[in-house]
């Protein structure tokens, strides 16, 4: 006869909070910063040089360094001052910051266009507070209802179909419906129902036709479209 349901909308998940993009540059950059030398050959103590580009070197001979000019050396690799330039853009680093990646030099924003996380949603950077989310990363503000597009970053949030929808529009799209009231019956807060053949009340809606008592917990005659406590069911056979 009448049951109670209440364990289908446990399935809530919540977000964890990640910070990514900015502080693995920031990590780079500070490892680096002190080790990159600007330096300008004393005259007299000419050693050895070899521009890293070898036969890209943009000065069209990697081993001289005429007086005057100025090289690069970073651990154990040495250009011309102009030699030194990002490996995307081609501009030169100057006294720019770097971020060296597997032999390869980038500038600060080439690296963040190449390697920064980037939001699944708008493919733009992620600098700081994405939210993940299966997985994959978003920005707090890309991170909205499906349905509402309100910010679910933060807040309580079901999903369906993987799509992530805010409780209120979980309630009106997805859950059942109350015949009383015709109100979504959300089971936020742990709300019970019943539930009668293809029927379903709030408990709060279930009460009889006839005399407004409630019928949670008690039996009940079902009147065409009316459910009947059991003495207002005698009365009317009376
Ligand atoms: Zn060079
Ligand atoms: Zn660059
Ligand atoms: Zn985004
Ligand atoms: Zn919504
Ligand atoms: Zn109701
Ligand atoms: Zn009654």
């Amino acid at each position: 006869m009448a049951g109670v349901l209440s364990s289908q909308f446990d399935k809530k998940l919540s977000l964890k909070t990640k910070t990514v993009g900015e502080d693995r540059i920031k990590r780079a950059k500070e490892k680096n910063e002190d080790v990159a030398i600007l330096s300008m050959e004393v005259p007299g103590e000419k050693g050895y040089f070899k521009c890293c580009l070898g036969d890209d070197c943009r000065t069209g001979d990697a081993s001289s360094l005429p007086l005057g000019t100025k090289k690069m050396e970073y651990k154990t690799r040495q250009w011309h001052e102009k030699c030194f330039c990002c490996c995307v853009c081609k501009v030169p680093i100057g006294t720019q910051s770097f971020i060296p990646r597997e032999q390869e030099i980038y500038c600060a924003k080439c690296y963040e266009e190449k390697f920064a996380t980037r939001c699944i949603k708008c493919n733009k950077v992620i600098t700081s507070g994405g939210v993940t989310y299966k997985n994959e990363p978003w920005h707090r503000e890309c991170f909205t209802c499906t349905h509402c597009s309100k910010s679910l970053a933060g807040e309580r949030f079901t999903s369906r179909d993987d799509k992530p929808y805010c409780a209120e529009c979980f309630g009106e799209l997805f859950a059942k419906r109350c015949f009383a009231c015709n109100k979504p019956i959300t089971g936020i807060g742990g709300t019970k129902f019943i539930s009668f053949e293809d029927r379903h009340w709030h408990n709060d809606c279930f009460f009889c036709a006839s005399c407004r008592t409630s019928l949670v917990g008690r039996g009940f005659i079902t009147d065409q479209e009316d459910i009947i406590c059991p003495d207002c069911a005698k009365q009317k056979l009376l």
